[in-house]
């Protein structure tokens, strides 16, 4: 009996250190965030963070630019893989470029967090999608990971709205097919086209910061870039993501990780143009404009 008692005790053990074994509190239960390991718990550069206009840094860059996001993606594949609902193979090449990248990224895969992991003003909101996206100087997400450059997010969040939202049902659609634990990494194809820009609302601004996956292997790779503007979506539409079965057949009522902390790091935010500010250049702008060509050449000399 007590070889028994110490084989599963070992068995549990060997599970804990699995990598692949990794899970969320039940937040009813009060239960506490479990260690995930590595980096995930010695990191400093760990997401999701709160964000804070007031605490935020102004930033201005290129403009951001997603390229193809407007293009309808025929045999889309939705897939629980037992922490989240999943999109991935898109036949037309999405890229982000601009705004805090120095490079361009091609799109992975999109997926989403019910509720969301990142809060602004420590508010937290219903849904959040991310839309990971890789360097192309590296060949896939492993290798990308492992640099600082190699990853960026596009963090949409989503609040509560009597309003359903279209895009999210288009997904919705494919829950029942994929929810329970035996369908676990098992894609199912979408049946008509999908439009990733109808995800998200107007690029109103953003935040961005360095930070890290919000999941196993908690990468410090990730290029943040969290939309100012929210979008609609219904509770309803939210409590249907709480039927998914994750490997221990427990119903995944959410999956965000706890707040990392900042640890000092500066968090841009990024306005939107005034377009008819921007055109005619301001007295302010030109002075500020001056100001810097001074200050150049008063090293220069
Ligand atoms: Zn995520």
């Amino acid at each position: 009996m007590l070889r028994i008692f110490l084989a599963l005790l070992l068995l549990l053990g060997l599970q804990r250190t699995d990598a692949s074994h990794w899970s969320y509190p039940d937040r009813d239960l009060d239960e506490v965030f479990p260690s995930w390991g590595g980096i995930c718990d010695t990191g400093t550069l760990q997401s999701p963070i709160d964000l804070s206009i007031t605490k935020s840094l102004k930033g201005v860059f290129d403009e951001l630019k997603l390229d193809n996001f407007e293009d309808k993606q025929s045999g889309v594949t939705v897939v629980n893989n037992g922490h989240s609902i999943q999109l991935a193979n898109f036949n037309n090449e999405m890229e982000v470029e601009g705004g805090p990248l120095r490079d361009e990224y091609v799109v992975e895969q999109v997926h989403l967090h019910w509720w969301s992991e990142h809060t602004i003003n420590n508010v937290r909101y219903p849904l959040e999608a991310h839309i990971v996206s890789r360097n192309k100087r590296y060949a896939n997400v492993t290798m990308a990971s492992n640099f600082k450059d190699g990853l960026t997010v596009i963090a949409v969040l989503y609040h509560v709205s009597n309003e359903r939202n279209e895009a999210i049902d288009q997904i919705v659609d494919y829950l029942d097919d994929v929810k329970d634990f035996d369908k676990i990494n098992e894609p199912v194809r979408m049946k008509n086209p999908f439009v990733v820009r109808q995800l998200f609302p107007k690029l109103n601004g953003y935040m961005t910061y360095s930070g890290s996956l919000t999941t196993p292997s908690c990468a410090e790779a990730v290029t943040w870039i969290v939309l100012s503007e929210t979008f609609p979506v219904t509770l309803e539409q939210v409590d249907n993501f709480k039927q998914i079965q994750n490997e221990e057949k427990i119903t995944l009522k959410n999956n965000y990780r706890d707040l990392q902390k900042a640890n000092n790091r500066p968090v841009i935010v990024v306005l939107p143009l005034d377009k008819s500010v921007s055109d005619a250049a301001s007295p302010l702008q030109l002075s500020m404009g001056t100001l810097f060509f001074m200050l150049i050449a008063a090293k220069l000399l």
